[in-house]
């Protein structure tokens, strides 16, 4: 039996989202820029497309802006938008994508500094208020982690910024789909998506610009994307998104619930052995994400032994699995080395059954007595 437990990497495609795709791979092959009908039936899908994932995340269709993905559109947030002046805020916990987006404007001379984070890999809002600056241009927070599943409190800091003058970015990849967005109720300038965390296919996503928020087109050429994002659009694959979004928002509660049980059943079983201990907060935490640490145990041959038994799982965040490297993520919350190495994350999603959870977590249980 094959029980996949990483959707924090990817997740598979849905058959919905995948229907919604074939036309536009096969019939509808034309560009959406030319003029005859095959041509305009791609037009007509990418304005209905982004209909969609306006009303779904509740904000103007003319706000999201199509890009190749989750780190696209965090790269274009950071560098592209204009900004006023040279200070940055962000955290230690965010992706690679924001991460070395901020080391790239760091080189061009912009002042980067990182709020601080609790033990629990929660943002504290009163580091906010004392490192928030006069000049501060920008500040990007992810809306939930990860590696750890925690989230953070998005609306308290647009409230706090509503009067201020620097623009808010959030990743809101991994929270899209656990996390009910209305973007009517969150002081957001900027939210970066990605299709294949939720259902549906690789190398879409978008970056939600409200509107008046001045940005650079990172990519220049075609006027696509209103004269922002050149390129030949990804027609099958924004279809599929919006499909994927429109899903996303629907029943997040009813699928939390069942995905909170299991989540919580295969949780308790893992912390009853000796030296497992939970990362990250209980409770603001996204319901499918369990990311244990563990003592005596080598986490690279954990995931191996898991793997020849069916069980696809990761350390942290898939970019980092192979490599020995302790987690960033886990070292900013202040655990050390060898627990910030021997880590495990195991992310479910609402396919997974009971059955799966109980023989995943007995094979974890004994792959871990066994390495020790
Ligand atoms: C996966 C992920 C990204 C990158 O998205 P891609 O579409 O894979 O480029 C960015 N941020 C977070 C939080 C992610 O989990």
């Amino acid at each position: 039996m094959e029980i996949y437990l990483d959707n924090a990497a990817t997740t598979k495609i849905s058959d919905e989202v995948f229907g919604a795709m074939l036309p536009y791979l096969k019939e509808f092959y034309g560009n959406a820029s030319s003029v005859y009908s095959i041509g305009k039936k791609s037009k007509e899908a990418i304005i209905e497309a982004r209909d969609l994932i306006a009303k779904a995340l509740r904000c103007k269709s003319k706000e999201i802006f199509f890009t190749s993905g989750g780190s696209e559109a965090d790269n274009w947030a950071i560098k592209g938008s204009l900004l006023k002046s040279k200070h940055i805020l962000s955290t230690p916990i965010e992706h690679e994508a924001v991460l070395q987006s901020l080391e790239y404007m760091k080189d061009l001379g912009y002042e980067i500094e990182y709020l601080d984070v609790n033990s629990n890999g929660i943002v504290e809002i009163d580091s906010l208020k004392s490192k928030l600056r006069d000049d501060t241009a920008l500040i990007s927070v992810m809306y939930a982690n990860n590696e750890i599943g925690t989230i953070q409190p998005i609306k308290e800091i647009g409230e706090f910024l509503k009067d201020k003058n620097t623009l808010f970015h959030v990743d809101a990849v991994q929270a899209l789909g656990s996390i009910e967005i209305n973007l009517s109720e969150l002081n957001v300038d900027m939210m970066s998506f990605s299709a294949h965390k939720i259902h549906g296919p690789k190398g879409v996503g978008a970056l939600y610009i409200k509107e008046g928020t001045k940005i650079n087109s990172m990519i220049n050429g075609g006027s696509q994307e209103r004269n922002k994002r050149a390129g030949t659009e990804n027609v099958a694959g924004i279809v599929g998104f919006a499909k994927a979004v429109e899903i996303a928002q629907k029943n997040v509660y009813v699928r939390n619930s069942k995905i909170e049980k299991l989540r919580d059943k295969l949780l308790k079983n893992l912390l009853s052995l000796e030296g497992v201990y939970l990362n990250g907060d209980l409770e603001n935490r996204l319901k499918g994400n369990i990311n244990i640490s563990m003592e005596n145990v080598d986490s690279s041959i954990l995931l191996m032994k898991l793997d020849m038994e069916g069980i696809m799982a990761s350390i942290g965040s898939a970019c980092n699995s192979g490599s020995i490297n302790p987690s960033y993520v886990l070292k900013a919350i202040g655990r050390n080395d060898e627990l910030s190495k021997n880590s495990l994350r195991l992310t479910l999603n609402e396919e997974n059954s009971e059955e799966q959870i109980d023989r995943a977590s007995a094979i974890i249980i004994d792959s871990i007595n066994s390495l020790r």
